[in-house]
């Protein structure tokens, strides 16, 4: 039987191994999902809040259980795991007690004596997922699936197995202590070589209504072919290559604090994080020296250290990828500022990396950098900030900092899913969230989020 072995990003060292699913455990999942899927879709929006609750609290039971696995299998530093825990177990009561009024009927005046929209459920959801945020990614997913009423089956990637694990006990603990059905979160884990078969065959099973994919453009195209060959509704949250745009006017001190968190946090490995950094020249220098300020203050290390900011990359090959385009975005011309060298030692730590004077056709502006790399692109204006912003084909967060309106002016000529003026992009239960272009689309969280897995039913009585 094929095996799943994890291993610490930090030390290298074996964390566990897990048996992968094969054919009959396959289908014993899609017929429980479907079981169900089937009993959970009675229950009253209010009470699939109870389900919700449970699994908040439990969250805050055993947050530093969840924080040191996900530390351990993908590094995350200790305080932003707890920070990750502490987020799911928020939105779980916030998403309780906002869902009934976005589930609930909603009438609409019509030439029918009584007519109205609801939101039914779908029934199965495939939700694939990605490592970087191993615990908020599923949850927020979860939290919308289940109290719209559906099941989910998760197939997870493969190095935050013990999290996939613990995310199906901790789905069953909260529907036992909630007295909701078991198994509306079932975990399968899949032999990596096996992904690209056994995923489009359960879209493509009858007993599955939709999927869901969180990652990398090739992972969503391939659930999105699979989605769109069985007629399957999709929702694809996929890369960003998100511009942050420091007007003239910013408070250039709260701008670098910001840019320095949304860049550097989960050393990098996130899809919103700023990655271009859009400056208006006559105020670039000061910026950038700031910035050489607080990243010298940045302590890299043991992730289970709380004093640690920068813990090491997920895997070798995230390392890899990143290492080249800072070298070609160098050869191509940008100046190497800090950073930049593999260090020696065990795990896969890569440095805090600062690159100046880019130009958007070299490799970190045109490419999504998934790691510790900031790069600052100098503009001469609103106009050229705009233009280099939405010179890209991703589409997912937007942040822009001006002391002025000039700020939310300039925000709403750049094309993305999310714009936050003064503020790091940031995910919020009660907003939604997704992007557009290269960086997929549907919305998961806030209304919008809870009615994508829903049949959006007209009802009319005439
Ligand atoms: P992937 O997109 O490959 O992995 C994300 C999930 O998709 C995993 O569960 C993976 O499973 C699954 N997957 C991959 N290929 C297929 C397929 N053909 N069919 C079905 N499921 C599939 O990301 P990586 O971990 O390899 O990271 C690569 C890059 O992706 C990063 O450098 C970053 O740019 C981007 N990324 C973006 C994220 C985001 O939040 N938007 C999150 C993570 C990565 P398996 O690994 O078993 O193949």
């Amino acid at each position: 039987m094929a095996t799943i072995t994890t291993r610490n990003p930090h030390t290298g060292a074996e964390l566990a191994t897990y048996e992968c699913a094969e054919g009959e455990r396959i289908e014993e999942v899609r017929s429980q999902a479907a079981a169900a899927a089937g009993a959970w879709g009675e229950v009253a929006v209010g009470d699939r809040t109870h389900l919700l609750r449970a699994l908040g609290d439990l969250l805050t039971e055993r947050r530093e259980e969840y924080a040191a696995l996900i530390t351990a299998e993908m590094g995350k530093p200790i305080a932003e795991a707890l920070g990750e825990i502490d987020k799911c177990a928020l939105s779980c009561h916030v998403v309780a007690d906002l869902a009934p009024a976005w589930l609930a009927d909603e009438p609409v005046a019509t030439s029918a004596q009584q007519s109205w929209v609801s939101y039914v459920p779908l029934g199965v959801v495939v939700a694939v997922m990605p490592w970087n945020f191993p615990f908020w990614q599923v949850i927020r997913f979860a939290c919308a699936a289940l109290v719209a009423g559906n099941s989910g089956i998760l197939k997870h990637s493969p190095n935050v197995t013990g999290c996939a694990v613990a995310l199906e006990e901790l789905l069953d603990a909260a529907a036992s202590r909630a007295g909701a059905p078991a198994q509306l979160l079932q975990t399968l884990v899949i032999d990596e070589s096996l992904v690209p078969q056994i995923i489009p065959a359960l879209i493509a099973d009858d007993r599955v209504a939709a999927a869901t994919l969180t990652g990398s453009e090739r992972a969503g195209v391939a659930v999105g072919s699979a989605a769109g060959a069985a007629l399957k509704k999709v929702v694809l949250e996929l890369g960003g290559s998100d511009p942050f745009v420091v007007l003239d006017d910013a408070d250039l001190d709260a701008a670098a604090d910001a840019a320095i968190r949304s860049r550097f946090g989960n050393a990098g490995q996130s899809c919103i994080a700023a990655k271009r950094w859009i400056v208006q020249q006559s105020v670039a220098d000061d910026f950038v020296s700031r910035i050489q300020d607080r990243m010298a203050r940045l302590v890299a290390g043991d992730p289970a250290d709380p004093a640690t900011n920068i813990g090491p990359m997920a895997r070798g090959d995230l390392r890899r990828v990143v290492h080249e385009q800072v070298q070609d975005s160098v050869t191509e011309g940008a100046t190497l500022v800090a950073g930049g060298v593999i260090p020696v030692g065990p795990g896969y730590h890569y440095p805090a990396t600062l690159l100046d004077n880019v130009s958007t056709s070299m490799t970190v502006a045109r490419e999504e950098t998934f790691g510790p790399v900031a790069c600052v692109i100098r503009v001469a204006d609103d106009d050229e900030a705009v233009r280099v912003a939405n010179d890209t084909a991703y589409g997912l967060g937007a942040s822009v900092w001006s002391r002025s309106e000039r700020g939310l002016a300039v925000g709403t000529r750049i094309r993305s899913g999310a714009l936050f003026v003064n503020a790091v992009v940031a995910s919020d239960a009660r907003m939604p969230f997704g992007g557009l272009g290269r960086s997929g689309h549907g919305r998961e969280l806030g209304a919008a989020g809870v009615r994508e897995f829903t049949n959006v039913r007209t009802v009319w009585i005439g």
